[in-house]
């Protein structure tokens, strides 16, 4: 049985993460879990799980469920601390890191040992800290595997081939609830509109991300790390119907895709037992009633987040961390209303100008320079 820690259980990809794990009675024992806020669904998590500890973010109703997880024989862990004391644990084979943000670097960098594999699904981790993960990967010996549906879409086109051969990839972006509106239409999507998705169910951060093609452009720096490629060699194209995950094109010109309806537990599950595959029971894709697959250039001065997006990644350094912190500030004002949908790239390109970033020679650097561009945004916007 492989042991597993999961931090983030309470979000999306966690709950996705643990209906695998459920499914698939004898493979899988959960160690350890971690929240965000949802304290009520840790505990049932942890009713039926049994893991040796959880670690609560949310403090504030700690005392009053101390005493149940307690009873069930659960240790509990409180505080950001909580989760990177968790991140160390050594009884763990395979760690599902489901966090979102920035804050999902360190706990990362913290489980890398020998034959560990890291879930990975935080994509941040890659955008700020990919040179240094990965590095460390290799010294280690841990795997990097990536649940991000794209990603694992890849992993699996690249699967048993000479990665020598691979001339491009293809990312496959849906293009979002707004893909058909002007840029002029932006300045009045209202927060509703723009968490309304219209393939995946996803946590609100990466729905909004969705909406401006900042999920895609993160995603385009995380293939860069993950399969090393320049960023000329990752293509984004526009297909609405999110049936194929991603593609990769052989210097020979032959093109492999991944297919498959969009449920999340296809890639988690992928992710959990590559390069196995185990039976599941998740919906299937019935070829004869898809109506059509299309396809379409993306538009990079609507989405200026995606085009910003790969000048980061051209810039290197720090820049990426600058991107993903500003865009961190951006839709979080978004969502508590105080800035409007047209200004999250706005503020990204502004941070991206004017934050300098010199030298990153040490992950400490790069939290400096995340840390200082959330600064930097709030008090431009006061
Ligand atoms: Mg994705």
């Amino acid at each position: 049985m492989k042991r597993i820690s999961i931090l983030g259980s309470t979000g999306s990809i966690g709950t996705n993460c643990l209906n695998v794990i459920e499914s698939q009675q004898g493979e899988f024992q959960v160690n350890y879990l971690t929240n965000y806020k949802n304290i009520q669904l840790l505990f049932e998590q942890a009713e039926k799980f049994r893991p040796n500890a959880v670690a609560i973010f949310e403090n504030d109703k700690v005392a009053e469920y101390l005493p149940r997880f307690k009873k069930i024989g659960v240790e509990v862990y409180t505080g950001f601390e909580g989760i990177l004391e968790v991140s160390r644990k050594e009884d763990v084979d395979i760690l599902v890191n489901a966090l979102v943000g920035a804050v999902g670097l360190q706990p990362t960098l913290n489980a890398i040992r020998k034959n560990v594999r890291i879930a990975l699904a935080n994509k941040e981790t890659l955008v700020i800290g990919g040179r240094f993960v990965m590095e460390k990967a290799r010294q280690e010996g841990a795997e990097i595997i990536p649940i991000d549906s794209e990603h694992s879409a890849l992993l699996q086109c690249i699967a048993g081939e000479d990665s020598e051969k691979i001339k491009c990839v293809y990312l496959t972006a849906s293009g979002g609830p707004f893909r058909e509106f002007s840029s002029d239409d932006f300045s009045n999507v209202t927060v509703e509109q723009a968490l309304n998705h219209p393939n995946w169910d996803m946590g609100q951060k990466v729905t909004i991300d969705s909406a401006t093609l900042m999920n895609k452009g993160l995603e385009v720096i995380e293939a860069h790390w993950l399969f090393n490629l320049k960023p000329a060699e990752i293509q984004v194209v526009i297909h609405p119907q999110s049936i194929i995950h991603s593609m990769v094109e052989f210097a020979d010109g032959s093109i492999k895709a991944q297919l498959g309806v969009p449920d999340m537990r296809i890639p988690i599950q992928y992710a959990l037992t590559y390069p196995k595959r185990l039976s599941a029971d998740f919906p299937r894709l019935d070829f004869l009633t898809l109506k059509e697959l299309t396809f379409e250039q993306p538009d990079f001065e609507k989405f200026r987040c995606l085009k910003l997006s790969y000048q980061a990644l051209e810039t290197g350094g720090a820049a990426p961390a600058v991107l993903n912190a500003a865009n961190e500030v951006a839709v979080n004002l978004f969502l508590t209303r105080k800035i409007g949908f047209e200004e999250i790239p706005q503020i990204v390109e502004k941070a991206l100008t004017n934050c300098k970033f010199n030298n990153c020679d040490k992950v400490e650097d790069l939290l400096q320079y995340d840390k200082l561009t959330r600064d930097y945004v709030l008090n431009e916007l006061n």
